[in-house]
Order: C-alpha cells, then sequence, then structure tokens
C-alpha cells in the first residue's frame, strides 16, 4: 500500500474541487473517483475533467501527483431514493426538515464504493468534502457518522485507510480561503469559473459567485459564501 497515496471523491463541483487541490498538495499520488447515478444533472460530471487538467496545469508536482480518474455507475441509488436530483420534481423542503434532494445514506454508500476501489488500487488516504458546518441537514456528512465510517471500513475490509475531510469545520467562506492558501487567486478563480454546484443543474450566466440558477438551496449558500470570503478580503 502507498503510504501516501489519496484517493479523492471528485464530482466537479467547488467543495471536491478543493479536497483535490487539498489532496495534491499533500499526497504523492492523487486518484480521483466520480459517481454517476442517474442525476438529472450530468453537468458536474462533465466539469470533471476539465478541472483535472486545469489543476494538472498549474504546478509541475501537481502534474505528476495526478493520476488515474474513475468512474463508477451506481444507477441503483436512483431506485431508492425518489428525490428531486433523480425525478423530476421541484426543489424542497420534506416534512422531516431535511432537503427533498436528500438520498438516504448517500455518503455511506460513496465511502464504502471508494475504499473498496481504494483497497485495490492501493491508496490508504480516502479524501471527501463532507461538511458539518453548512452540512443542511445531511446526518451523513456529520464528522462522527464519518469516524464511524472509517472503523466500519477498516474493520469490514481489515485495513488502514484514513478518512479526511479537510471541510468538515469550515464553511463556505472559508472554503474559498483555503483555495486561495492553497493554489492562490488562480486557484480561486479556476473554481469560480468551472465547478457548478447548483441543485437544479442550471450552468446559465456567470455570476460573480460562479455559475447557477442563483435561487437555489445550493447557489445561494454558495453565493452568500463567496461574498463573505471577499468581504473579508476587503477588510
Ligand atoms: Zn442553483
Amino acid at each position: 500500500m502507498k503510504q501516501s497515496g489519496a484517493l479523492v471523491l471528485f464530482s466537479g463541483g467547488q467543495d471536491s474541487t478543493t479536497c483535490l487541490a487539498w489532496a495534491l498538495d499533500r499526497f504523492d499520488h492523487v486518484e480521483t473517483l466520480g459517481f454517476d447515478y442517474g442525476q438529472r444533472h450530468r453537468i458536474e460530471l462533465d466539469c470533471r475533467e476539465r478541472l483535472r487538467s486545469a489543476l494538472a496545469g498549474m504546478k509541475p508536482h501537481w502534474a505528476s501527483r495526478l493520476g488515474e480518474d474513475h468512474t463508477v455507475e451506481i444507477g441503483a441509488i436512483a431506485q431508492v431514493s425518489q428525490c428531486a436530483l433523480t425525478q423530476d420534481v421541484e426543489i424542497g423542503m420534506a416534512e422531516n426538515g431535511l432537503p427533498n434532494t436528500f438520498v438516504p445514506g448517500r455518503n455511506l454508500i460513496f465511502l464504502t464504493f471508494a475504499a473498496a476501489l481504494a483497497y485495490r488500487r492501493g491508496l490508504r488516504h480516502i479524501v471527501g468534502g463532507m461538511c458539518e458546518t453548512d452540512f443542511s441537514g445531511y446526518p451523513d456528512c456529520r464528522d462522527d457518522a464519518i469516524k464511524a465510517m472509517q472503523v466500519a471500513l477498516n474493520l469490514g475490509m481489515n485495513h488502514r485507510f484514513v478518512l479526511e475531510t479537510p471541510l468538515m469545520w469550515i464553511d463556505k467562506a472559508q472554503t474559498w480561503t483555503l483555495a486561495e492558501e492553497i493554489g492562490g487567486a488562480a486557484l480561486v478563480d479556476l473554481i469560480h469559473r468551472e465547478t457548478h454546484t447548483c441543485y437544479v443543474g442550471e450552468r446559465g450566466a456567470l455570476h460573480d459567485w460562479g455559475h447557477g440558477c442563483g435561487v437555489c438551496p445550493a447557489c445561494k449558500l454558495r453565493a452568500d459564501g463567496f461574498a463573505r470570503f471577499m468581504a473579508a478580503k476587503s477588510v
């Protein structure tokens, strides 16, 4: 097993792109994993290769560290979800207080597939953009859920994975600050222009906070985070 190898859960959104840069700065060998689970919108997945190439072009040691990209199809998740990302339903809040985009246990499923792949690829670190600060009520983004998952995977696969969640305790504004610390203005600009986080899959115009519909919860979170990041810089 490569002690310093990492597998990054990479959707092509703001959070996972920041995580990929974070991993490229830290680990000798970094591979990426994207999931195709019948999303209504494939825009994020289509952004992935553009972002990977751009990151490799940013620093010579990032280019040499960036390894294979993997895509796993888990269409079965759509059969059990009935949610707004996979059905033609308007985004809203369900009675339990969770967004109706919620796929129960989605991150647990993703991490299990990631660990199986990391096992085969000899990668020790599994990096994900889960965040308890802006977690929108998703219980499988919580730090305790991720730590429990690390224990379960290590017991179940008789292995020593380390689940890394660099965004766990920071908010969306601090995620921009982290990107700036890692890759300077060039990385902030790349994430701003090329990543896509909108729930309704609208790329649309380039707003001052990036692309998206501007009204869905993901766009609002992103716009608010970017505004606070810029305000903190101008003080
Ligand atoms: Zn949106």
